[in-house]
């Protein structure tokens, strides 16, 4: 049974039997898994504090490919992402980022794009202790690496240009024009909020974040973003409602 070593940033635990939990990982090689971990609710367990939810590790994982759980030798903090989510936003914040991550990626499959996403969005939040611009970055480059992004400048139904506005609802994996537009398209958003888009192509979260302030429309991209996310899902996101209240 090979024994492999790599980072993994923690997304979610549970709890199993009296003394033991499964941990969900995202891996830089060995993607998202799923990991035993014995003995880690004992109060001088192995695993320390390493395994509390959005830690960034190195983990040693006994890999055997044809099972869905594997074992975790080993785990050892690179970096913590605890001491941030005393606020409750930036908490509110984490968690949403942990159940997409963990809903959104593929088990087993190696995305070295989608690691240093989630991580950046992380260190965007500690160092800035925003949420706004992280999440929306986030749901961005989450949609645009899976191949989920849609035109942001054409009708989905009839490709024509969209104009000033456009609009979408819940279920939508796209944006309408008006003529199009149907009952139940209940979101309205303007071509400038959709503009912003443009700029998360070529902007790195931490420059970004160096701005001063949160450009209008911010939080009304992240919410389009969000609906064709949970779309893409096909189940309501446990989070959502939270992050709404708060942000
Ligand atoms: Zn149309």
């Amino acid at each position: 049974m090979p024994l492999v070593e790599t980072e993994a940033l923690v997304l979610r635990t549970y709890r199993l039997g009296e003394s033991d939990k499964i941990v969900s990982l995202l891996t830089r090689h060995l993607g998202r898994c799923r990991v035993a971990a014995s003995g880690a609710l004992r109060t001088k367990s192995r695993f320390g504090s390493s395994l509390e939810p959005l830690s960034y590790v190195r983990v040693w994982i006994y890999d055997r490919p044809n099972r869905d759980l594997q074992r975790l030798g080993a785990a050892e903090m690179i970096e913590s992402f605890f001491g941030i989510q005393s606020d409750y936003r930036v908490q509110v914040g984490t968690q949403y980022l942990a159940e997409v991550a963990d809903a959104f990626l593929p088990e087993r499959e190696v995305n070295e794009r989608a690691f240093r996403l989630v991580l950046a969005v992380l260190r965007g939040m500690k160092v800035s202790g925003e949420v706004t611009r992280p999440l929306l970055y986030f749901n961005y480059w989450l949609l645009r690496l899976g191949g989920f992004l849609p035109s942001l400048d054409r009708c989905a139904d009839c490709r024509s240009p969209l104009g000033t506005k456009a609009f979408y609802g819940s279920g939508s994996e796209g944006l309408v024009c008006k003529d199009c537009r149907k009952p139940t398209a209940r979101n309205e958003i303007s071509a400038e909020v959709l503009a912003l888009a443009g700029k998360l192509r070529g902007l790195r979260l931490e420059d970004w974040l160096r701005e001063q302030k949160s450009p209008p429309g911010t939080n009304q991209l992240r919410r389009f973003l969000e609906e064709l996310i949970q779309t893409h899902l096909e189940r309501k996101l446990a989070t959502r409602e939270l992050l709404a209240e708060e942000i």
